[in-house]
């Protein structure tokens, strides 16, 4: 640990920790993790927006205070990323669109004051898919983020950009939305850790919405502990949003940390998950980790819940249906990207060129898909059969969960694939989601944790636990002792074993 680069490979439970006994500083600490992005960020494309100023400003302030004995929060003076869905203030907010590429919020989310009261250094902004659609990050307006493990593959989506920044040491933590899986399915195939808590655990103000019913804001991270500390730092009610819950955070951190001993505990295994369409190395890895979590003392069991199959075809229609809603707002009046064609053309008009110039085709698809599933003579057919089909997705969780406590299936049914693989069948990249997008349309949590190295590629694989709403410490639980338990069987973490960047110009 001699030189200050290698403090980005210490976890931010040991950054904590180091920063806690003056081992380092914030400075130092955020120096290091800056310095990185300057190298690898040309090649990775992870961050829109780098704050170094801002950053170290905060960290100067954390370290001052803490000379001066102050008390501070677990996580003062470690850096995050931000992904370019939330409210900054002052800082580009872009959403991976060209609609907002000049977009500079007059205030902050609340999850971001949130980080600014736990007085951690903002590194910067993150790549996504544009408004959050996708699963691959190839949708962004600005062009995709790099795999750090196959630089020539996709780092998942829509929160590639977080989840590849954690990988590749850019930062140790970083936020992400999940509105179907864009903080689990990156996760996944990054080898990280990625968490979307129960609906309305964590506050959605401010983050620039995609399907309000869906939309979930959690921690991507390195491992379970670290993930947990970023979780309770978000959570908890906020009276500006009307979805948010009003009870205490679920006890993340210490379930993260305490009993191994999973004795008692029954994991139920989703029939409906798995099998056609899955490569065969992941289904290894998860079959592995079924043993691993026998040997921790758990019962498995097999549960049944037939819904399942409907659900990536209702996910289809609400999604598009709110986001067409959502996104009417971008009119080139109010704010964000406007065209003017020659003459003096109407409103209408500007509008239509603004939209049509700054919307990618992905969402243009969305919102036309929306807008036909909501128009009157087709409501009832697709977007009330699809709400219809959302209940009796939460009526099977609820019987699953009275015969197991928590529920495990593969994150995503491959690892990453090349970029360029999908973007030209829009129906094969949706199919990335089968396994997280039940947990959206119930509103239970999840969690992906990497469950080692597929057979084939030698890529990371995720495998994701699911727990009843409010229950997200069961996640933690179950995803600290099985990534200790991988851990030992596969001779250390599987984020550990990613190669080296090489730069690339
Ligand atoms: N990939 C999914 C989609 O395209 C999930 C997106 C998300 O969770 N934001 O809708």
């Amino acid at each position: 640990m001699s030189s200050p680069t290698d403090l980005t490979r210490l976890t931010a439970v040991q950054m904590a920790d180091g920063l806690a006994a003056a081992e380092f500083t914030s400075v130092e600490l955020t120096q290091a993790h800056l310095d990185r992005i300057e190298r690898l960020n040309g090649t990775l494309n992870a961050f829109l927006l780098v704050d170094a100023e801002g950053a170290l400003a905060t960290a100067r302030e954390v370290d001052a205070a803490r000379e001066a004995g102050e008390d501070l929060p677990r996580l003062a003076g470690v850096p995050v990323a931000v992904k370019d869905i939330a409210c900054t203030q002052g800082l580009t907010t872009t959403a991976g669109s060209k609609m907002l590429a000049d977009f500079v919020p007059p205030y902050d989310a609340t999850i971001v004051t949130r980080l600014r009261d736990a007085r951690m250094p903002i590194l910067g902004k993150t790549n996504m898919d544009e408004f959050a659609m996708g699963s691959s990050t190839e949708h962004s307006a600005f062009g995709p983020t790099r795999n750090p493990w196959d630089l020539d593959r996709i780092p998942g989506g829509s929160g590639g950009g977080s989840s590849a920044a954690v990988a590749a040491y850019l930062a140790p933590l970083a936020i992400g939305s999940d509105t179907g899986g864009s903080i689990r399915q990156p996760a996944a195939v990054t080898g990280t850790v990625g968490t979307k808590p129960t609906y309305g655990g964590v506050s959605r103000y401010g983050v620039i919405a995609l399907a309000s019913s869906l939309d979930q804001i959690g921690p991507c991270a390195r491992t379970v502990a670290d993930a947990a500390l970023l979780h309770e730092v978000l959570g908890g009610h906020d009276p500006m949003d009307s979805t948010s819950i009003d009870a205490p955070v679920p006890p993340v951190v210490a379930a993260a940390t305490g009993t191994r001993d999973l004795t008692g505990l029954k994991v139920g295994v989703v029939t409906e998950i798995g099998g056609e369409g899955f490569q065969a190395g992941v289904l290894d890895l998860f079959n592995d980790a079924l043993d691993q979590l026998r040997e921790l003392g758990a019962e498995i069991v097999e549960v049944s819940c037939p819904h399942f199959a409907y659900a990536m075809a209702a996910y289809y229609l609400i999604l598009p249906s709110e986001a067409s809603s959502n996104l009417a707002r971008y009119d080139a009046m109010r704010y964000g990207h406007r065209s003017t064609p020659e003459g003096s053309p109407s409103a209408e008009q500007v509008m239509a060129a603004s939209r049509d110039d700054a919307f990618g085709d992905e969402v243009k698809r969305r919102i036309i898909l929306g807008t036909y599933a909501l128009s009157s003579g087709y409501y009832d057919a697709y977007y009330g059969q699809a709400q219809k089909v959302r209940t009796l997705i939460a009526r099977d969780f609820e019987a699953a969960f009275e015969q197991a406590d928590v529920l495990v299936s593969p994150t995503a049914p491959t690892t990453a694939f090349k970029i360029g693989d999908k973007t030209e069948d829009p129906m094969a990249m949706y199919l990335n989601d089968i396994a997280t997008i039940p947990a959206n349309l119930a509103g239970v949590p999840g969690m992906s944790i990497p469950s080692g190295l597929a057979a084939e590629d030698g890529l990371p694989a995720g495998l994701q636990i699911l727990a009843p709403a409010m229950e997200d410490q069961r996640l933690y639980a179950v995803g600290a002792a099985l990534e200790e338990a991988l851990r030992s069987a596969q001779g250390g973490y599987v984020f550990e074993q990613a190669p080296e960047i090489e730069v690339r110009s």
